[in-house]
């Protein structure tokens, strides 16, 4: 089997892959996706090798494509940051969108999503604002990035004032191992061959950040931002992320208005969150009276509405418009969709200058059916 061959593994660790039934296919075959022949992911974590973990025979060869790594959350700020980083700390914006892995197979580029999928909108998306000079210099890295924007098949957002889709590299690395460049080298990489990247909102020293951070999350918070990633400058340690309360709030407003398709921990760690931070802001009156309004209405709202919406005779879905530049990759598109185990419903496709508008639905099939129970009377 290639993947074994690629990834060095023993006979062993080969037959319990196996065994296991980790590998899923990472693409669909078309002429989009023309220097791919074959591409396999991890649909779950494997010893060393992260989930979304591709390995893929290409045209000049195999490659591997590593997953991106999971980021731990801190609770506190302090002493959380004084405990886990040396001596001084790289505070970024965490940017809300969702994670692709740009690189480069053959003579193209493709873009991965989270869990290993080969998507073909990001991917037409990355060809045609990333280029190719980047990969030309350096075809053994992969630009880890947020794709934003309001063009998003997963996390549609206007906070940034993207109305399409754009990518934000936060992360470069090497492309079998995962190895970072550091955070300074990351930014001159990005400047030097115009890409986006995520802001630098400062370095500090360990003593110092928790309070500097602080004050970053509020203002954040105050503008509707996600949050902060917190890196050691030289990426050797780990990162951490911590989430504004706007964020931890939007975030329960979307779970609570889709209840039964979200797991309960993703509710439940977003609640948890907000007593720490709570706890740490030292806030007056005021400011809490505000928190337990936010939270008590990002959960109640959404869910009131979604009843609304069924006892009406609707499906509860989510909305979500995209642009392509072909039809192909439309389809294609859609038959990804549905690959990914995603219900959907087709409401529009029209033309406009040079591409094709698509509205779609995403259905909300558990979530619909439980409320329809409940509102026929079914007990829980
Ligand atoms: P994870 O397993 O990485 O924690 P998650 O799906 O729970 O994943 P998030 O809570 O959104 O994700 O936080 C991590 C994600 O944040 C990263 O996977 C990445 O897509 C995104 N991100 C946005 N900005 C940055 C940044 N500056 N540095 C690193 N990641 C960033
Ligand atoms: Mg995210």
């Amino acid at each position: 089997m290639f993947v074994s061959e690629a990834l060095g593994l023993s006979r062993h660790a080969s037959k319990t892959l196996e065994e296991k039934n980790i590998l899923r296919e990472a693409f669909i075959p078309h002429p989009f996706f023309s220097d791919i022949i074959e591409a396999l992911r991890f649909e779950r974590k494997f010893g060393e090798i992260e989930e979304g973990t591709v390995v893929a025979k290409t045209i000049n060869g195999v490659r591997i494509v590593r997953g991106f790594p999971k980021i731990r959350r801190a609770l506190t700020l302090y002493p959380s940051i004084r405990k886990h980083f040396e001596r001084e700390v790289a505070v970024e914006e965490k940017m809300n969108g969702y994670n692709v892995r740009i690189a480069r197979m053959g003579k193209n580029l493709y873009a991965f999503t989270r869990r290993g999928y080969i998507c073909p909108y990001t991917t037409e998306r990355a060809r045609n604002l990333i280029g190719m000079d980047f990969f030309r210099d350096f075809p053994d890295h992969v630009l880890c990035c947020e794709a934003v924007g309001e063009e998003s098949p997963f996390v549609p957002k206007r906070i940034y004032g993207i109305e399409g889709l754009d990518f934000f590299v936060f992360d470069i690395r090497k492309i079998g191992t995962n190895e970072p460049v550091s955070v300074d080298r990351k930014i001159q990489m990005c400047e030097e061959y115009g890409l986006n990247h995520v802001p630098l909102l400062g370095i500090y020293g360990t003593r110092e950040a928790h309070e500097a951070v602080r004050e970053h999350i509020r203002k954040l918070g105050r503008d509707g931002r996600e949050g902060v990633v917190l890196k050691d400058p030289e990426m050797k340690i780990e990162p951490l992320k911590y989430t504004t309360s706007e964020t931890n709030a939007g975030d329960l407003r979307y779970a609570f208005r889709y209840f039964n398709d979200y797991g309960k921990d993703f509710m439940f760690s977003r609640i948890i969150r907000e007593g720490f931070q709570s706890f740490e802001f030292e806030e007056s009156q005021e400011e809490f009276r505000e928190r337990c309004l936010r939270l008590g209405r990002a959960i109640l709202e959404p869910m009131i509405e979604s009843i609304k919406e069924v006892r009406s005779g609707e499906w509860v879905s989510e909305k979500i418009r995209l642009k392509f530049h072909s039809i192909e990759v439309m389809e294609l598109f859609l038959r990804h969709l549905r690959k990914m185990g995603i219900d959907y419903r087709v409401k529009s496709v029209s033309k406009e200058n040079g591409g094709v508008v698509l509205h779609f639905e995403r259905i909300m099939r558990s979530t619909t059916d439980k409320i329809r129970s409940h509102l026929e009377g079914q007990p829980w």
